[in-house]
């Protein structure tokens, strides 16, 4: 990979809260979870689906609504469970606004990405304070 200026995000471990630098981490979703959202979403829509097919619901269902299922950030070693069936982002793959562009479109072609997180993820990553932060040193070229 191109690495003439510094990079411009840094992934945070959700275990141990320091950077994820290059090869050993990465950003993740619990396929299992989220395939279980998907049924329970398709479940809470087909109870409020009346006989003529259209969705009728109040507003205090709205808080029966399956949770999202969160992207975790973590290095290998603070992984909880490593052996989860998961689709992962290294977190080499995702250290510039490009690169976080692109797997935003990638992963819009998938038909789960709504039952994740993802917009959470992206939300105020330029403030700080989430799994992808803004790399202290970004742009300047590496000495
Ligand atoms: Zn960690």
């Amino acid at each position: 990979m191109e690495r003439d200026v510094a990079p411009a995000l840094n992934l945070i471990c959700d275990g141990c809260r320091k950077p994820i630098t290059d090869d050993d981490g990465y950003l993740w979703v619990n396929t299992t979870e989220v395939r279980r959202t998907e049924e329970s979403v398709r479940a809470w829509e087909a109870e409020r689906t009346d006989a003529d097919g259209s969705l009728s619901f109040s507003g205090g269902d709205i808080f029966d609504y399956p949770e999202k299922v969160r992207w975790q950030a973590h290095h290998a070693r603070c992984d909880p469970a490593p052996g989860a069936r998961a689709y992962d982002i290294p977190a080499a793959k995702i250290r510039s606004w490009e690169q976080l562009l692109d797997w935003t479109a990638h992963l819009m072609e998938k038909s789960w990405l709504p039952h994740t997180d993802w917009d959470d993820c992206l939300r105020g990553v330029h403030q700080g304070g989430g799994r992808l932060v803004l790399a202290v040193e970004a742009g300047a070229p590496i000495s």
